[in-house]
């Protein structure tokens, strides 16, 4: 039986491309192109994938286009201060539903990251252009499905060390290690609804990270793995026990009584 594809939206704030020569060289059509493209080669006919980014009319993230994205992939920097408030309540309100939200790099501080974790999301961070390894901590995962060894490493990134400012991650994926002697906690899932939600560490704009073998499979199994599953969401609404059905006709119901928040 041929599943229906995997419907993706890779989100990208899209301004560092645009602003430096330097990271428009490694990302000539944008970190979101660079993503897509790893995602339609990797996963194929499994996958359906689109882009949007922060200037589209609604940042591009409609409710019809939320409707039909079963994962969302996000990557700000620069202006996570721009995302209005009512996107990030439709993207919330989605993730409930049960899409899948797969938040990168410096997207800990995105203001739908903080929203569902409920906490600063801050951290230590400096750019120095460090190794990092890193070290699985979840072999079992389906997220490290196809990684080879412990660890693997990344010649240059942009460090970020404990505390880092979340609640209790559901699983532990990843704890990164860097040269100047910090760790990190840098791959995490947590779920909020029905929805499953993916924090990923590496991916700093002026480095080729979106094109690192590793980062790329990670990223696929993440995909995969975020994907929703299980039973139906249901929101709020009132539950009608099997005994008292139907409801007499003669009674009253309060609706007042049910409406005050
Ligand atoms: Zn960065």
């Amino acid at each position: 039986m041929t599943r229906p594809p995997i419907r993706v939206t890779v989100w990208n704030e899209y301004i560092h491309e645009r602003e430096s020569e330097a990271v428009a060289k490694i990302y000539p059509r944008g970190i979101h192109a660079t993503i897509a493209a790893s995602l339609r080669e990797r996963l194929g006919a499994d996958v359906l994938v689109r882009t949007a980014t922060l200037d589209e009319p609604e940042h591009g993230l409609t409710e019809a286009l939320l409707a039909d994205t079963d994962v969302l992939t996000w990557w700000g920097h620069a202006a996570h201060e721009r995302v209005t408030d009512d996107i990030v309540e439709r993207v919330q309100r989605r993730v409930w539903q049960g899409m899948g939200l797969i938040t990168l790099h410096s997207a800990h501080n995105s203001r739908i990251f903080r929203r569902l974790m409920g906490t600063s999301c801050m951290l230590r961070w400096r750019e120095a252009a460090e190794r990092e390894r890193l070290w699985i901590v979840d072999p079992s995962h389906p997220i490290v499905q196809g990684l080879e060894g412990e660890c693997f490493e990344l010649e240059h990134t942009e460090m970020y060390g404990e505390f880092f400012d979340i609640p209790p991650p559901e699983e532990l994926i990843f704890i990164s290690w860097f040269e100047g002697g910090e760790v990190f906690r840098s791959g995490c899932t947590f779920r909020r609804g029905k929805g499953k939600i993916f924090y990923f560490r590496p991916g700093h704009e002026t480095f080729p990270i979106y094109h690192n073998d590793n980062e790329q499979r990670v990223l696929a199994n993440a995909v995969r793995w975020a994907a929703p599953s299980g039973s139906p969401y249901f929101g709020e609404g009132r539950n009608i026990p099997e005994s008292l059905s139907p409801i007499q006709a003669t009674h009253v119901v309060d609706e007042s009584l049910h409406k005050a928040k």
